[in-house]
C-alpha cells in the first residue's frame, strides 16, 4: 500500500514533499482548470517553501516531456497492440490521451520535479 514516508505518496497525492500532510495545490482536483497550478505558499504543517527559487517549477517541464511519453505509450500499447486500431487511429489516440491527461501529466511533473530536490522528513512537524 502507498504510505506516507514513500516518495511515490507524495508525487501521486500532490501532498507536501516533505512532511506528506497535506496538499500543495490551492484546489486538489486539476481538472477544475482555472486552479490547475495555484499552490500553496508554504506548507501550514512544516513551513516548507514550495517554490525553493523564482521560476523553480520551469524545470518541470523537462519532467513533463518524460511522463508525456510515459502517457503515449501507455496509449499506444493499448490502442494499437491491445484493442487492434489502424495507425492512424491510434495517433488519434495518442493525442486525445495527451489532451485529457494534461491537467494530470502538469501536476504529476511537479510533484516529481520538487521531489527530487526535497526528502520526505518525519521530523518536519513539531508536535
Ligand atoms: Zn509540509
Amino acid at each position: 500500500m502507498l504510505k506516507k514516508g514513500n516518495k511515490l505518496y507524495s508525487i501521486l497525492t500532490g501532498s507536501c514533499p516533505k512532511c506528506h500532510q497535506e496538499s500543495m495545490y490551492v484546489d486538489q482536483n486539476p481538472y477544475h482548470l482555472g486552479h490547475l497550478l495555484k499552490m500553496n505558499e508554504r506548507c501550514s504543517h512544516c513551513q516548507t517553501k514550495y517554490k525553493i527559487e523564482p521560476s523553480f517549477f520551469y524545470g518541470a517541464m523537462y519532467v513533463s516531456y518524460g511522463v508525456g511519453i510515459a502517457f503515449a505509450v501507455a496509449a499506444f500499447v493499448i490502442a494499437f497492440l491491445i484493442v487492434g486500431t489502424s495507425l492512424v487511429n491510434t495517433f488519434i489516440a495518442i493525442v486525445a490521451t495527451l489532451i485529457v491527461f494534461m491537467p494530470v501529466i502538469m501536476r504529476l511533473s511537479r510533484n516529481i520535479w520538487i521531489n527530487l530536490f526535497m526528502k520526505y522528513d518525519p521530523d518536519a512537524v513539531k508536535n
